[in-house]
C-alpha cells in the first residue's frame, strides 16, 4: 500500500530521519519503538504530511506522490489538492487525541467527513454514529469532549478516524497520556482493528501490547531503522546491542 524510499527529515540544523526505506502491504501491522526524541513521530507525520520529508519520496500503491523539480529530483514538490487525498486514505490517531472541545463527540467524527470529503451532513452524521457504536460510545454522541474520560476520548479520536475509511491508520503513542486503568480500553479497540485485518503502524512504549499486536516491529535510533523483524526476532530476540540496551530499560 505505502512505500518509502530514502526518507530524510531536517529540522533546521537537525538531522531527525536520516534515509528510512519502508513499505507496508496490506494488512500488516507495524510497531514503532525507540527512545524519546528518536524520531518515531516525526516519521508518522511525514507518511501523511503533517511534516514535509525534506528529501526522499513517498509513494501509495505504487503512485509517488509529488512531483519532483526538473533537474533537482531530491526537490519534491506536494500540490495541496494531492496531500488532501493522502491525509484521508492515511489517518491518524494522536497522544493528545485532537478532538474539538467546542463540538460533541458526534460533531467531532462527523468533521472530517462533511468538510473534507463533502459528505452530506445525513450520511455524515450515519457514518459517524456507526464508528461510535463501534468504539462503543453509541450513548455519548451528544456529549461535549470535556465531559469524557481520556479513554473514552481517545476512542472518539479513532471513531473519527474509521470514519473516513483510510486505508492506513497510524496511531502515536494513543495511550501514553492515559491513567493506567483507561489504556486497556483504548488498546482492546486497537486489537478489534487488528482482528478486522485493518493495515495500521503504531507508535508505542506498550510492548507486551506490541508483541501481540504488530506483524513487525521496527527500532528507531540514530535517524534509521536500526533493526527491523517479526515481534519475536527484535522484542524477544533482538540481534543489536543497541536493541537490547533499549529493551533492558523497559524490564
Ligand atoms: P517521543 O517519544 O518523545 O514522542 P519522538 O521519537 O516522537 O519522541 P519526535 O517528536 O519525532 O520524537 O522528535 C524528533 C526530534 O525532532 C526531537 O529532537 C524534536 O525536538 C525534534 N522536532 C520535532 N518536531 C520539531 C519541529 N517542528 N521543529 C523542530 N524540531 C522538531
Ligand atoms: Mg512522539
Amino acid at each position: 500500500i505505502l512505500q518509502v524510499s530514502g526518507l530524510h527529515k531536517w529540522f533546521g540544523t537537525l538531522h531527525v530521519l536520516q534515509g528510512i526505506d519502508f513499505s507496508v502491504a496490506a494488512g500488516e501491522r507495524v510497531a514503532i519503538i525507540g527512545g524519546s526524541g528518536s524520531g518515531k513521530s516525526t516519521f508518522l507525520r511525514c507518511l501523511n504530511f503533517m511534516e514535509m520529508p525534506t528529501s526522499g519520496r513517498i509513494a501509495l500503491d505504487g503512485t509517488p506522490l509529488g512531483r519532483a523539480s526538473a533537474g533537482k529530483p531530491d526537490e519534491v514538490r506536494y500540490p495541496e489538492s494531492e496531500l488532501c487525498r493522502v491525509r484521508e486514505r492515511v489517518g491518524m490517531v494522536f497522544q493528545q487525541f485532537n478532538l474539538f472541545p467546542h463540538m460533541t463527540v458526534l460533531e467531532n467524527a462527523m468533521e472530517g467527513l462533511v468538510t473534507v470529503k463533502r459528505m452530506k451532513k445525513a450520511e455524515a452524521r450515519e457514518r459517524a454514529l456507526r464508528e461510535l457504536d463501534k468504539v462503543g460510545l453509541g450513548n455519548k454522541t451528544d456529549v461535549y469532549p470535556g465531559r469524557l474520560s481520556g479513554g473514552q476520548q481517545q476512542r472518539v479520536a479513532i471513531a473519527r478516524a474509521l470514519a473516513m475509511e483510510p486505508e492506513i491508520l497510524l496511531f502515536d503513542e494513543p495511550t501514553s497520556s492515559l491513567d493506567p486503568e483507561l489504556v486497556g480500553e483504548v488498546l482492546r479497540v486497537i486489537r478489534q482493528l487488528a482482528e478486522e485485518g485493518r493495515t495500521m503502524l503504531l507508535v508505542t512504549h506498550e510492548l507486551g501490547f506490541a508483541y501481540h499486536f504488530a506483524t513487525k516491529v521496527i527500532f528507531l535510533a540514530d535517524g534509521v531503522f536500526h533493526e527491523v523483524g517479526t515481534p519475536d526476532e527484535v522484542l524477544k530476540h533482538p540481534r543489536q546491542e543497541r536493541t537490547r540496551a533499549f529493551l533492558e530499560r523497559f524490564t
